[in-house]
């Protein structure tokens, strides 16, 4: 117990507008993390793994992300699991663009973190953080399923942790597009 929490405790009127503003921030960061909705989205063997994460042995379900979503309208989390190849960037980028906001991406494995095996190859990137931002990179090749889930709790952490103010289409409305490269 600390003088805030004990009985007698009473908050400052200058105070009370911020108090609401932070409680109302647990309940709604609770229910996001609580309720993200993938978007179905692999791009090489690191997908076979994710694919299982979302089957009955690892059971996603328990995280109240089962629903993965085969439109980008649909989902607010980008697994980009597999090798990222130069002819899908600018599909991955005009996919991102179109996710509902706030967003989040997850570099699952080697080859989306920074290229993996293929890094010298003549046609693969580097990582997909060159294009769009990410939230959560798993290392592995592939990572198990156990790494997977842990990245989403990582993810969910984060979630909880944000302040509505701090997310920009609270203050700004929706983002700026990130231009498609050709
Ligand atoms: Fe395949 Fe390994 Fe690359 Fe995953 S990190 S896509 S398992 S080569």
């Amino acid at each position: 117990e600390n003088e805030m929490t004990s009985p007698g405790y009473e908050i400052p009127p200058e105070l009370r507008h911020q108090v609401t503003i932070t409680t109302l921030e647990r309940i709604y960061n609770w229910g996001r993390a609580n309720s993200l909705w993938p978007m179905m989205f692999g791009l090489a063997c690191c997908a076979i793994e994710m694919i299982a994460t979302a089957a009955s042995r690892y059971d996603l379900a328990r995280f109240g992300m089962e629903v993965m979503r085969p439109s980008p309208r649909q989902s607010d989390v980008l697994i980009v699991s597999g090798t990222v190849t130069k002819k899908m960037v600018p599909q991955i980028v005009r996919l991102y663009n179109q996710m509902a906001e706030p967003r989040y991406v997850i570099a699952m494995g080697a080859c989306a973190s920074g290229g993996g095996p293929f890094k010298e190859g003549y046609n693969v990137v580097s990582g997909i953080d060159k294009f769009i931002p990410v939230d959560v990179y798993i290392p592995g090749c592939p990572p198990t399923p156990q790494a997977l889930l842990n990245g989403l709790i990582a993810l969910q952490k984060k979630i909880k942790r944000q302040s509505l103010r701090d997310l920009p289409w609270y203050q700004k409305g929706p983002a700026e597009p990130i231009p498609v490269p050709v």
